[in-house]
């Protein structure tokens, strides 16, 4: 591969994706996913934005000290705080990049920033100089660029690369741009910004018109070499461009396009189910590539084409994108051995403690339930990495409902200092009423905005899955857990939603920055 045709995959799940209501992960479940994203192959990893705040600081610095291989980067605006910030949570990474923005469309210059064009550019110098003084890889973003008129987009690009920026981002933040159009722009960049070859032009495009990957694919044709993304096109709004979504473009369409990735594809579905779980935003059926219809050749004719000659209808194999055919089923006499591998395979890195805990789970599970499949051994992996600090646990819990009866709960938290409190409650049924307690207990009141239980794998026997949204003052909080009764996960589900909202409380510590728009 050369330079020429080599493809830079950037994966902002972490920053852009966990902006997104409803996404934000701990410590834990961020670094298992940029574990995940390494091994995917993905070349820079966006772990957070760093001044955000302590937590963002804090996922950056850990994924920069424990995920080798892949270029960790961290986001800033133009300011030396930002900078130095994003800096010190990144020193410790072996091939670290600083990735600075400011906005230069009209309308972000006039309402946003008050600064004319010239306070813009001075603006920009700087900041890619300040970060060119820490690190060799600097990326400049100017934000709103789709919407900044193009002369002026062309001189603060011009000047940034002067400055040593080595990637140029021109993203579409608020996914304005169509195809043709957005192509334009990238074209209009390649022909008259001095120097532009001694960057890489990145895109980062939004997906408000549905047109993400599209876009993306558009400006790749004009010379763009770097694409932003995320798994499962996660992100504020409607999302950012899908990863596996353009990888899987460039690779069936590789007579068209001619570039290629070192996504390893069949690691894309593994990838996938593992940011769900994480996040808890489950995938449409019908998205591309990963949902659940992807491969699915229902109709009659498909089918028989299917049949005769696969390639009738299909242009990607399942297999390519890690969709196993087969689902290999554990039971009770599998050994440490053969949970350790299947749990590999699944996509998740669990450390010695953590694996001995879903072992042991694996084993009393096994007794209640004659086959183990895959689903339950990701839930039980799910267990380790969304224990985050928790305030409160569950001690115990007794419902009783019925027809003709008051539903009723008693619950017992204990807290983390050490006190067990215990109260009652009546309800519309019985899960009503424990969340009802749980509430009374811990004396947080939130509003119930989803709730949902589903079956994990067949059979009655299986697990049941519970999750929760909740809000409170505003903030969307969600929570899952399993278990064999649907009473225990859903209350489980539950306090872990009011467990993290009790704990963001507590961590968010800059509240300023939040309101902070990025690229
Ligand atoms: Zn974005």
């Amino acid at each position: 591969m050369s330079d020429q045709d080599r493809l830079i995959i950037f994966d902002t799940t972490l920053r852009d994706g966990e902006q997104s209501p409803g996404a934000s992960m701990n410590l834990a479940e961020k670094l298992e996913v940029a574990h995940a994203l390494k091994d995917l192959g993905v070349d820079v990893i966006e772990a957070g934005f760093p001044i955000a705040s302590p937590g963002d600081f804090e996922a950056v610095q850990a994924i920069a000290q424990q995920v080798e291989g892949p270029i960790i980067c961290g986001l800033a605006r133009c300011n030396p705080e930002d900078i130095d910030r994003a800096w010190e949570a990144l020193r410790a990474a072996s091939r670290p990049r600083i990735h600075v923005f400011l906005a230069t469309s009209a309308i972000h210059r006039e309402f946003k920033l008050r600064m004319a064009k010239e306070e813009i550019i001075r603006r920009a110098i700087e900041g890619v100089e300040r970060a060119k003084s820490h690190c060799e890889d600097v990326e400049f973003s100017p934000e709103d660029a789709s919407r900044t008129e193009l002369d002026f987009l062309a001189e603060v690009v011009e000047r940034a690369i002067e400055a040593g920026a080595t990637t140029v981002n021109i993203p579409d933040t608020v996914g304005y741009a169509v195809p043709f159009q957005y192509a334009a722009v990238i074209r209009h960049l390649k022909q008259t910004v001095r120097g532009i070859d001694k960057a890489v032009i990145s895109v980062h495009c939004h997906n408000d018109l549905g047109l993400a990957v599209a876009n993306s694919l558009a400006a790749l044709k004009e010379g763009a070499r770097q694409v932003e993304c995320t798994i499962n096109g996660l992100g504020e709004r409607a999302g950012n461009c899908a990863l596996e979504e353009i990888v899987m473009a460039v690779k069936t369409r590789a007579d068209y396009f001619g570039v290629q990735t070192t996504i390893s594809t069949r690691r894309l579905c593994p990838t996938s189910r593992l940011v769900s779980h994480v996040t808890g935003i489950q995938v449409q059926r019908n998205k591309a590539v990963v949902g659940q219809n992807a491969f699915a050749h229902e109709a009659g004719i498909h089918q028989d084409g299917m049949l005769k000659e696969r390639t009738t209808y299909e242009i990607m194999r399942p297999e390519d994108v890690g969709l196993s055919k087969t689902e290999l089923v554990l039971g009770k006499h599998s050994g440490r051995h053969a949970l350790r591998e299947r749990i590999a395979a699944l996509g998740y890195h669990l450390d010695d403690v953590q694996f001995q805990q879903v072992f042991e789970a694996f084993k009393a599970l096994a007794d209640r339930k004659k086959t183990v499949y895959d689903a339950d051994i990701e839930a039980l992996a799910e267990v380790q990495i969304h224990e985050g600090p928790a305030l409160w646990t569950l001690e115990s819990f007794h419902t009783s409902a019925g027809t003709a009866t008051l539903p009723m709960a008693a619950v017992c938290l204990a807290h983390v200092d050490g006190r067990k409190v215990q109260d009652a409650a009546c309800g519309d049924g019985p899960v009503d009423a424990v969340f009802t307690t749980i509430e009374r207990i811990t004396g947080i009141k939130v509003e119930l905005r989803d709730y949902q239980v589903r079956s994990v794998t067949v059979g009655e026997d299986a697990q049941g899955e519970a999750r929760v949204e909740i809000e409170h003052n505003g903030r969307v909080q969600r929570g899952q857990a399993v278990s064999t009764d649907i009473i225990e996960a859903s209350a489980q589900a539950f306090l872990q939603a009011i467990n993290r909202l009790a704990m963001r409380r507590q961590a968010r510590l800059n509240p300023q920055t939040e309101t902070v728009s990025a690229v």
